[in-house]
């Protein structure tokens, strides 16, 4: 029996083999999961084929979730494949080049707006929108890079995580009384698409694992997806609104 039998969990944001999301996707299934994943425009069809390579093939939804159309469709598209869910995984997190790399005093509102639109409002969309599913309760999951810090390079996409931790803590307070946890888990640097789209990312990356007390490979998503998966199961049924690390213990480290 694997800790998510029977369960029915809707994962956003497979990009790649290599996405976080993949990783949790596998994991889900592996522990006994029903998977949907969702996928948007230009990639929808890439997600397609990432689920085909999932251990068994996953349906794919289709959500941009800046979209209200696509927001409000989101609970009878989920039903065509499953009556109800019991996880939610956000894993979803733009910026443009612009606010990132260095830039942090040239950004101009337009693009930091897009960055918080996508990174950071986007955990309530999502949770609103499929707040209506979890019917029984459940587990919503969303990525973060600890917002508390001011990073190199990370700029305004850092201020879109503290942000995104905020709305996480709010989501908490507001769906905790229908059963509904809200949790992130706060990783240390991995080399995904998402992640070679900022500017100068290995100077985030490139000491992390001299600074971690127990290391850390920038190219493994495992070990993040995996407290995913215990998050989405019943083994944290009174944790909600909290930020779990996944970094190799950097963050608990004075340098
Ligand atoms: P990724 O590029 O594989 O995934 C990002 C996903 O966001 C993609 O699937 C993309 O399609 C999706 N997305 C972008 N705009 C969207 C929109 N409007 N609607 C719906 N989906 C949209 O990269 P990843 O590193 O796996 O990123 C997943 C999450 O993990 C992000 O929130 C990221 O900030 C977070 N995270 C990443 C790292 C890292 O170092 N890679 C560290 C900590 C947290």
């Amino acid at each position: 029996m694997g800790i998510l039998e029977g369960k029915n969990i809707l994962v956003t944001g497979v990009l790649t083999e290599g996405s976080i999301a993949f990783e949790v996707a596998r994991l889900c299934q592996e522990q006994g999961a029903t998977v949907i994943l969702t996928g948007l425009g230009r990639t929808f069809k890439i997600t397609q084929s990432m689920g085909r390579r999932l251990p068994a093939p996953a349906e794919v939804v289709e959500l941009d979730v800046t979209d209200p159309e696509h927001l409000a469709a989101l609970p009878d598209a989920v039903r065509q494949h499953v009556p109800h869910l019991d996880g939610v995984v956000h894993s979803i997190g733009f910026a443009p080049q612009s606010v990132m790399g260095g830039n942090f005093m040239a950004a101009e509102w337009d693009d930091v707006a897009t960055a918080v639109h996508i990174s950071a409002y986007s955990l309530k969309a999502l949770a609103q929108a499929t707040a209506p599913l979890l019917t029984h309760g459940g587990s919503i999951v969303g990525l973060t890079f600890d917002g508390r810090f001011a990073w190199p390079v990370y700029d305004w996409m850092g201020v879109a995580k503290a942000a995104f931790e905020a709305v996480n803590r709010y989501v908490a307070r507001d769906l905790g009384p229908q059963g509904i946890r809200c949790n992130v888990i706060s990783a240390g640097p991995i080399k995904t698409t998402a992640a070679r789209h900022i500017p100068g990312f290995d100077q985030m990356e490139s000491k992390w694992s001299e600074r971690a007390p127990l290391g850390w490979d920038s190219d493994a998503t495992e070990p993040t997806a995996r407290a995913v998966t215990a998050l989405l199961s019943d083994w944290f049924p009174a944790t909600t609104g909290e930020m779990i690390h996944v970094d190799g213990g950097v963050h608990a480290m004075g340098q």
